[in-house]
């Protein structure tokens, strides 16, 4: 048996610190919680101020080392062409987090050679005390990882598409965004800590004082407080008008009764997109198991999304029409990718909770032709955003998952006698075998398929732990 998500293996060989929390918690989860922000009208300034101060710092590091650059590649020119290999005179600089905070902390500060010079003859950036000064060092470390994925694939080592020098900042092309610490060690008590609920409904935030957020916040609270959540930053973005924070941190692992569940299904389950429905699930002995529906309302909130775009088409470059048709598109937009991430977490819990061996299809992304049938490309956005979320719920509740290599015939496969038919096209929704007669349901066919999958002994798949990823992204 191929064990592709180890349950206490791949907390024990990663090779981080352990994290304990004030009450001696290990914790070892990845989680971000999220949540719309109420901000009142001083706080919605402040934080469009903080986005802007974000651009700014990227803009700043951005154009040092452009500039740098710049100055060297000309310097080499000239020397070649006196025939001299010699190094440029002008220093490369260095493109760490550490000496762009460092930097940019001695240039605002007024203590740089070439610091701004204010009216009054002071020194500085004159608002720099107005904002969190983490907006100012989280952006130089944004500004020094953007640098180091070019330099990175200018040097041949990342895989995929190159990358290019990394982009100005410029305001309305970028969605406002920024990210606060919360500089609090992680053992340190909830109450003292920087980033913190001081009621059900407010976050407290560094200069911001108390924002009100909305929806419940009773489980993170219950988190933090019994010290199995700590909050290692908090992101702000704006979307579509609304300010969305996601507090991005560590948490324990779940409790014992809910990793090991006695109710669970003990027969390998399979998992397989439907186009109808927005999943099938089937277990190997052939018996459906659940079917989630939701692709008439995932389609209906898209046929709102083309009304959307018709309606900004029709109206004049500039004028009112179009902000407000621009607003409402991108209204919609969140509306539709809200109910897609609703119906999925929704499906994904459930199917985690009552399974002990799930299967899934290998959705290779990247390399899936795109589908112009409305329904397959719900279901296919629907589907990557299901398997993401199965993996780490699985993860997180011990459940084994086992990845179907893509060239699996899941759906060409009868599941009765195993013959295969070739002559299978999307549009015949139901599954006919020639040979020993079952007429079944194509997704309920192809989902019991999925269940009966057994991994051959050489391709073993290795999965990235969702875990680890996040850490990454977020240290
Ligand atoms: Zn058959």
């Amino acid at each position: 048996m191929l064990h592709l998500v180890p349950i206490l293996g791949a907390v024990a060989s990663r090779p981080t610190i352990p994290i304990f929390s004030h009450t001696g918690q290990v914790l070892s989860r990845a989680v971000t919680f999220q949540f719309a922000l109420d901000p009142n009208v001083e706080q919605r300034t402040l934080l469009a101020k903080c986005a802007g101060a974000r651009r700014f710092t990227v803009n700043h590091h951005l154009a040092r080392v452009k500039a740098n650059l710049d100055a060297r590649s000309a310097e080499r020119e000239s020397l070649s062409e006196g025939g001299d290999p010699l190094e440029p005179s002008t220093p490369s600089l260095s493109w760490s987090a550490f000496s762009f905070i460092n930097e940019f902390n001695a240039w605002k500060n007024g203590e740089s050679v070439d610091s701004p010079v204010n009216e009054d003859g002071s020194r500085g950036l004159v608002w720099r005390h107005e904002l969190p000064s983490d907006v100012f060092e989280c952006a130089s470390v944004d500004a020094a990882r953007a640098l180091e994925n070019f330099a990175a694939s200018r040097r041949g080592e990342r895989s995929g598409a190159a990358v290019g020098f990394p982009r100005f900042q410029a305001k309305g092309k970028v969605t406002p965004s920024f990210r606060l610490r919360n500089r609090a060690t992680p053992g340190r008590a909830p109450a003292s800590q920087p980033v913190r609920f001081s009621d059900p409904s407010h976050l407290r935030l560094p200069k911001f004082g108390p924002v009100k957020v909305f929806g419940p916040t009773r489980k993170v609270r219950r988190m933090i407080d019994l010290g199995r959540f700590h909050v290692y930053s908090a992101t702000l973005t704006q979307r579509a008008g609304r300010w969305i924070v996601s507090l991005t941190g560590v948490a324990a692992e779940l409790h014992q009764a809910e990793r090991s569940r006695s109710n669970r299904h003990a027969v390998p389950v399979g998992v397989d997109r439907g186009i109808i429905s927005l999943c099938v699930v089937a277990d190997a002995n052939g018996a459906p198991f659940e079917r989630f529906e939701g692709v008439t309302t995932l389609k209906q909130a898209l046929q709102s999304l083309k009304a959307a775009n018709r309606a900004l088409a029709r109206t004049t470059p500039g004028s009112k029409g179009r902000q407000r048709a621009r607003a409402r598109l991108a209204k919609t937009h969140r509306k539709v990718a809200n109910t897609r991430r609703h119906l999925v977490h929704q499906a994904s819990k459930t199917i985690v909770d009552r399974c002990q061996v799930l299967v899934i299809e290998d959705l290779n992304v990247a390399g899936m032709v795109k589908n112009r049938h409305l329904a397959s490309s719900i279901s296919d956005a629907a589907m990557g955003e299901l398997s993401r979320q199965l993996l780490y719920k699985a993860r997180w509740h011990g459940v084994e998952v086992r990845v179907a290599d893509r060239w699996f015939p899941s759906s060409k496969t009868c599941s009765c006698c195993g013959v295969v038919r070739n002559d299978l096209d999307l549009s015949t929704r139901t599954y006919s075998c020639g040979v020993c007669g079952l007429v079944i349901d194509r997704d309920l066919n192809a989902a019991i398929n999925l269940a009966r999958w057994r991994p051959k002994e050489s391709s073993a798949v290795t999965l990235l732990e969702p875990t680890r990823a996040l850490l990454l992204s977020t240290a």
